[in-house]
């Protein structure tokens, strides 16, 4: 029987979703509103108010006005604190609600939420860390440089109105990486979920409002790239854009930035590898490189490892686990917990990577696994086989652009400056893996790779460790402390104490 979505969805309870503009939920402007269909089935099970140009003004000037003259920005420490705690409270007590949504949202299966970086628990980390920073992260005094004796210091001070664009994949994450330290630092936010993944993100800021965040400091403008996430990236009264995306939107979000010199952060795709020396744990490696391209989000995860630079000493066994691990993954209703892996979030996404599929092997890179969208009960959904590609080029289409599916590209190589060669001949940089005994090898060739985050024998990302990509992966960092000072403008004071500098 055809899997359906539409009883779990009338077990949560899914109701439409609203605009939040100055502290009021109301639909759009002139009614319009999307329609949700579930990526397992392709089955509709919910509609959302879809921002106008003219909601999306009014939601920027309720930020505004909040940050012009509003109580958060000039808040004690200790009230700031109070509701970032509350939050995260509210998030671990609402987990299972919260995975139930993200499950109808974007079919990611509820176990993997549970246990992996969809999950709820680490963004309410992500709360908890910027939480810590602000009685941390201020200014700092200065001995006088020239001139007489002067008392020199710097203030931080929050940025101001923060437009906040996530894509669908990791809401929670995600959410808790901009809102996290934009509301630490005394801003006020206008937040854009993605198109495909709006009920859980509106489910965390009514559980916002009721940790006691004051009116009108953060407002949702629910809706697609266009009309809805344009008029946010162009309208002057932003002063900053927190992006999570494509790399085509965020170059759009770079230019448009430009008519009023707003600042950026981007968090932007990737192509990252995973190098596997000949002495590593290479059953680990592989099932670590496969199960990352294929459980939970189906490789539509900017951090997977979708290039695996294997040693030609170990290529063979590599192949044999990862294709094991593929043939392991099980498909469908993302409410079983014996459902391991997520269906593509929509068509077009499902054409494109059937599309890189069959490039890979015109290219002639040789099809281990999968390739193939599933049928039978699950035909009308958009699923594909865990997908294991060998003997592949690291020119190969494949190899070079994000695929963002369950495809592993493995690429052999014959040694270490080799590998780090192939590693750095990508237009990205976000990640890397480093898969080898011995240590000194490890950090050599962590030093020599060109790209932001690099685990060793394993990756996870953590609220305190900054987050983000070289090159055209990404602008800026999240996570840490440098996370929390994007959101912050930095200020000089200075006073003579003498009158020899008049
Ligand atoms: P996307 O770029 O299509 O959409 C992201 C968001 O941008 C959505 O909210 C979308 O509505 C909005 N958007 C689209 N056009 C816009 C425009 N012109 N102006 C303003 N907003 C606009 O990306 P996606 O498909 O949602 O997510 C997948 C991409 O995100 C992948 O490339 C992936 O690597 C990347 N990603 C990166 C990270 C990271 O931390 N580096 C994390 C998750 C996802």
């Amino acid at each position: 029987m055809a899997l359906s979505m539409l009883a779990h969805r009338d077990e949560v309870g899914l109701k439409d979703g609203l605009l939040l503009v100055g502290g009021q939920w109301r639909a759009s402007g002139d009614g319009v509103t999307w329609t949700h269909r579930h990526p397992a089935t392709r089955e509709e099970i919910g509609r959302f108010a879809v921002a106008t140009a003219e909601d999306v003004d009014a939601a920027v000037k309720a930020a505004r006005k909040a940050f012009d003259e509003g109580p958060w920005p000039r808040s004690t420490v200790g009230e700031r604190v109070r509701v970032m705690h509350r939050f995260s409270a509210l998030l671990r007590e609402h987990s299972d609600e919260l995975l139930s949504l993200l499950a109808l949202d974007n079919g990611v299966p509820k176990t993997f939420g549970n246990i992996y970086a969809a999950s709820v628990t680490v963004a309410a980390d992500v709360f908890d860390h910027h939480a810590g920073w602000i009685d941390k992260a201020g200014g700092e005094t200065f001995p006088g440089y020239q001139g007489g004796d002067k008392l020199a210091v710097t203030f931080r001070e929050p940025i101001g109105v923060v437009a906040a664009i996530l894509p669908w994949n990791a809401p929670f994450l995600l959410f808790a990486q901009k809102l996290g330290p934009a509301l630490a630092a005394g801003c006020t936010v206008v937040l854009k979920p993605s198109e495909y993944a709006s009920f859980s993100v509106l489910r965390l800021v009514e559980l916002l409002l009721e940790a006691g965040l004051p009116e009108g400091v953060v407002n949702v403008v629910t809706g697609p790239g266009d009309p809805t996430g344009e008029a946010l990236i162009t309208h002057p009264l932003v002063d900053k854009v927190s992006f999570t995306g494509s790399r085509a939107v965020g170059k759009r979000i770079v230019e448009a930035s430009a008519g009023t010199l707003k600042r950026v952060s981007m968090e932007l795709g990737g192509k990252s590898p995973a190098i596997v020396f000949a002495d590593a744990e290479v059953p680990l490696a592989a099932a670590t490189a496969m199960g990352t391209v294929t459980m939970g989000l189906s490789g539509q995860a900017c951090i997977a490892q979708t290039r695996a630079l294997v040693h030609r000493d170990v290529y063979d066994e590599f192949i044999t686990v990862a294709q094991g691990v593929a043939g392991y993954m099980a498909y469908g209703d993302p409410f079983d917990p014996a459902v391991l892996a997520s269906p593509l979030i929509n068509e077009r996404q499902l054409d494109r990577v059937l599309g890189y599929i069959q490039k890979g092997q015109e290219e002639g890179a040789r099809l281990v696994q999968g390739g193939n969208r599933l049928e039978g009960d699950l035909g009308n959904g958009n699923f594909v086989a865990a997908t294991l590609f060998a003997d592949v080029d690291n020119k190969m289409t494949i190899a070079q652009e994000e695929i963002f599916g369950p495809v592993l590209a493995v690429v052999p190589f014959s040694d270490e400056d080799e590998a780090i060669r192939l590693a750095n001949d990508t237009q990205y940089g976000l990640g890397a893996g480093v898969y080898t005994k011995e240590v000194q090898r490890a950090f050599r060739v962590s030093k020599r790779l060109r790209a932001g985050s690099i685990g060793i024998n394993g990756f996870q990302v953590e609220p305190h460790m900054p987050f983000g990509g070289y090159q055209q992966s990404g602008i800026g960092r999240e996570g840490g402390r440098s996370a929390y000072e994007a959101y912050t403008e930095l200020k000089s004071v200075m006073m003579p104490l003498t009158e020899a500098m008049m």
